[in-house]
């Protein structure tokens, strides 16, 4: 049996990256960067104004109360040209340039304008440079705006447009094809017609899971036939980049997913994970297709997919590598817990961003889906281990 850390290990080093692609800003959104951005303009491109106010000569900062003509207007966009002299002042507004000369803004609200004399009086003085801002003080023609592997997000965005980029260079969405498994698994949306039918729940939520991480995903079902089930990977291997199984990679008489991948040549590349839950998760290839089993109790499901599955999701789409793991962030304990298990467990729970803790949800058993419902996070404790309320650990996030 493997451990997690080494399942992971040879996951990742199973991916090969996609190739990439150029999006408009847009349609990138969640993406991972393919290469890297440099700055080609300095931000701000020119020295402008903080505030809607007044430009005032360098000469004039420090002077209070003091009234000064009004001898120009300068608005945010075409840049008129104008110059302040000393004993005058330009009337300019946020995001203007600022007319040569130009010492300090003084802000709107500490002045008063004498709109027939065509002058304003200066009530606070202002300091030199005050609501000026430089050109390049945000950013310098040359400085790293992007790194590859990076994440295209809304703010990074906002500095590629910035820059005048319409375009970012990605990775591609992987295509991930969702296989549940079981003859007992009825559709959301059709009646149940005989005993023991229960709904497919893993199907709706993997295919969820991996849409969130940025996937082009979709679902699908085959009953416990071993020859449908072949039949069904195949061509779902054939047109995807993942294919992520789920039930059926047990040791049951019905559990088919092992026979079939052997049957196409796809042996087992790790079968068994030191985990719980998770245990019986399989990892094989067919051709350039990565293949996943999942067991098939929904929190075993969710657990084996955040932990191996969006890694591998995530390094294929091109992230940097040492962003793939799953993210863990500091939690304290809300109540004590203990496993008194052989395997590392990870139980389903809910992590308060305000008070960096983490609460179990619900039941903690593979089968039970409510408190899965309600959990934003997972908790490993190490096999033996039992942790005090208020004690510190780790929770991954998904
Ligand atoms: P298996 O891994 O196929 O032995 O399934 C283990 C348990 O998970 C059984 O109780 C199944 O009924 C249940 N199960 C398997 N697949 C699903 C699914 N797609 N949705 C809900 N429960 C499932
Ligand atoms: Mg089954």
């Amino acid at each position: 049996m493997l451990e997690e850390n080494e399942a992971l290990r040879r996951i990742l080093e199973a991916v090969i990256p996609a190739q990439s692609e150029t999006l408009d800003l847009a349609t990138a959104l969640g993406r991972f960067a393919a290469r890297g951005h440099f700055a080609t303009m300095a931000q701000p491109p020119f020295d402008n104004s903080a505030m809607d106010g007044y430009a005032l000569h360098a000469d004039d900062c420090g002077k209070a109360p003091w009234t000064v003509r009004v001898a120009g207007e300068q608005p945010a966009g075409f840049d008129r040209g104008l110059t302040v002299r000393p004993g005058e002042c330009a009337r300019v507004f946020t995001g203007a340039p600022l007319p040569a000369g130009t010492g300090a803004v003084v802000m709107q609200e500490d002045t008063d304008r004498n709109a027939e004399e065509g002058t304003v009086t200066i009530r606070e003085a202002a300091a030199p440079g005050e609501f000026i801002r430089r050109r390049g003080g945000d950013l310098c023609a040359g400085q790293v705006i992007l790194r590859a592997g990076d994440r295209i997000t809304p703010q990074r965005i906002a500095a590629l447009a910035g820059q005048g980029l319409a375009r970012v260079e990605c990775g591609r969405a992987p295509r991930v094809r969702v296989l549940t498994t079981g003859d007992e698994l009825v559709p959301a949306g059709e009646a149940l017609t005989a005993a023991g039918q229960i709904y497919n729940s893993n199907g709706p939520m993997l295919a969820a899971l991996f849409t969130q991480a940025g996937a082009a995903a979709a679902a699908e079902h085959s009953p416990d036939d071993l020859e449908i089930l072949t039949d069904t990977i195949r061509r779902a291997a054939a047109d995807s980049d993942f294919l992520v199984l789920a039930g059926g990679v047990s040791v049951g008489d019905h559990d088919y997913v092992k026979p079939a991948l052997a049957s196409l040549g796809a042996e087992p590349e790790f079968w068994r994970v030191r985990l719980k839950p998770g245990k019986p998760f399989l990892f094989t290839r067919a051709g350039k297709t990565m293949v996943f089993g999942l067991p098939g109790n929904p929190a075993s499901a969710l657990v084996t997919a955040v932990l191996f599955v969006l890694p591998a999701l995530r390094r294929f789409a091109g992230a940097a590598e040492e962003d793939c793991a799953p993210p863990r962030i500091p939690a304290r304990l809300e109540v004590p817990l203990s496993n008194p298990g052989d395997r590392p467990h990870y139980f389903r729970g809910r992590f308060d961003f305000a008070s960096a803790s983490f609460a179990p949800a619900g039941r903690q058993e593979s089968h039970a889906v409510f408190g899965l419902s309600q959990s934003n996070a997972l908790l490993r404790l190490e096999p033996g281990e039992s942790a005090e309320a208020g004690q510190g650990k780790a929770a991954v996030l998904f």
